[in-house]
């Protein structure tokens, strides 16, 4: 039986996804092996890369001098990647609204002057700060954000006014669950494991001109972006089965009807968990309502006890990984694409009866 899996990440994915790779695991469109046995550079494989990277520019409609990587190593090792391909002048502006901005920050320290210009650490990352007029330094080679906050639940609903500088976002957590203009950035990258596929594939979208050989010194041949472009992403042997999922993934998309459909079916479930919370005499959402993700949907009893409680309960009814990030407690459900609206409308009628039984 399947459970509602409410994970951060590895996350859930589509049933019909899996159910077809299932179907493929021993025979993969007549070719008398799994995609796992494939070499990387044969012609079944090249055709299932060539898709994948077809369908993804489909779906966000990404312009022709934006390149696509499927890269290793997750999203962390984008952490260095960034200012080892960027940081010219090595210097660099970061909102840090996060942990994981600020990793991303303190892993770009290493190699730069990398300035914090805005944070939310103040009221422990529960809203995005105001970026509309932010001291960024003239020589900055880029302005760096998480947009979506995977632990604390928030999610930048405008993009910072950047001052001209390039916008490099890690978008690992509200990966394609939405529509988004990709010209209004010049780097987009994320681990796909939170709402796109399996984990340790990442995948950077950049803008072609900032793909270039004047990387920092030292720069390993792997992490150079311009390795992996020159290469279509196959300049050593890639997450061969991760891609192969992804693809399918993208295709689900498509026959959904794209991101304004995933939007719409998002927004839909955040809903119900939103207004149930608002209205909620046990339960509380931690987020400034205006900063809200759509995907992960952070909330607390206000009674450590009880969390724990409700943690367990929720499991054995079927709900599970509602568990919040070690770091900040409470609960946390995450809601990506893969959800179906009854795991969020099964789950609200649980916190019902919960709250009725210990409120
Ligand atoms: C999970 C996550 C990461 C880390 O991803 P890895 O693939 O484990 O390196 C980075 N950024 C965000 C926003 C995340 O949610």
């Amino acid at each position: 039986m399947r459970v509602y899996n409410f994970s951060a990440g590895p996350a859930v994915l589509p049933e019909e996804v899996l159910q077809e790779a299932a179907d493929e695991m021993l025979d993969y469109k007549g070719t008398g092996m799994s995609v796992m046995e494939m070499s990387h550079r044969s012609k079944a494989y090249d055709a299932i890369i060539k898709e994948a990277e077809k369908d993804i520019r489909d779906i966000m409609n990404i312009p022709d001098n934006y390149k696509v990587l499927f890269l290793q190593g997750g999203a962390s090792q984008q952490f260095a990647a960034v200012p080892m391909n960027l940081m010219k002048n090595r210097k660099a502006a970061y909102i840090v609204t996060g942990q994981w901005a600020k990793k991303a920050y303190q892993e770009a320290k290493i190699y730069g002057d990398a300035v914090a210009v805005a944070s939310s650490a103040d009221k422990t990352f529960s809203y995005i700060p105001d970026c509309s007029d932010l001291d960024i330094p003239e020589d900055a080679d880029y302005v760096y954000i998480c947009e979506n906050n995977t632990i604390y639940g928030t999610k930048f609903k405008t993009l910072p006014n950047t001052k001209g500088h390039t916008l490099v976002a890690d978008v690992s957590s509200c990966f394609l669950s939405e529509p988004v203009d990709v010209t209004k950035y010049g780097v987009i990258y994320g681990g796909v494991q939170k709402n796109v596929g399996p984990a340790g594939l990442v995948i950077a979208i950049i803008r072609e001109d900032l793909i270039t050989d004047d990387v920092l010194p030292g720069t390993p041949t792997m992490l150079k972006w311009k390795t992996q472009a020159d290469n279509d992403s196959l300049y050593n042997t890639p997450n061969c089965y991760a891609i192969y999922i992804c693809g399918k993934v993208f295709k689900w998309i498509k026959k959904m009807g794209g991101l304004e459909a995933m939007k719409a079916h998002n927004e839909k479930k955040a809903k119900i968990l939103y207004d149930f919370l608002d209205s909620s005499k046990l339960f509380k959402g931690t987020v400034e309502p205006k900063d809200r993700s759509l995907m992960n949907v952070p909330f607390v009893t206000g009674n450590e006890e009880l969390d724990a409680k409700f943690v367990k309960e929720a499991t054995a009814a079927g709900f599970v990984n509602l568990k919040g990030h070690r770091t900040v407690g409470g609960m946390r459900a995450s809601i990506y694409n893969a959800m179906p609206i009854e795991g969020v409308e099964k789950l609200v009628e649980f916190m019902k009866k919960f709250e009725a039984e210990n409120g």
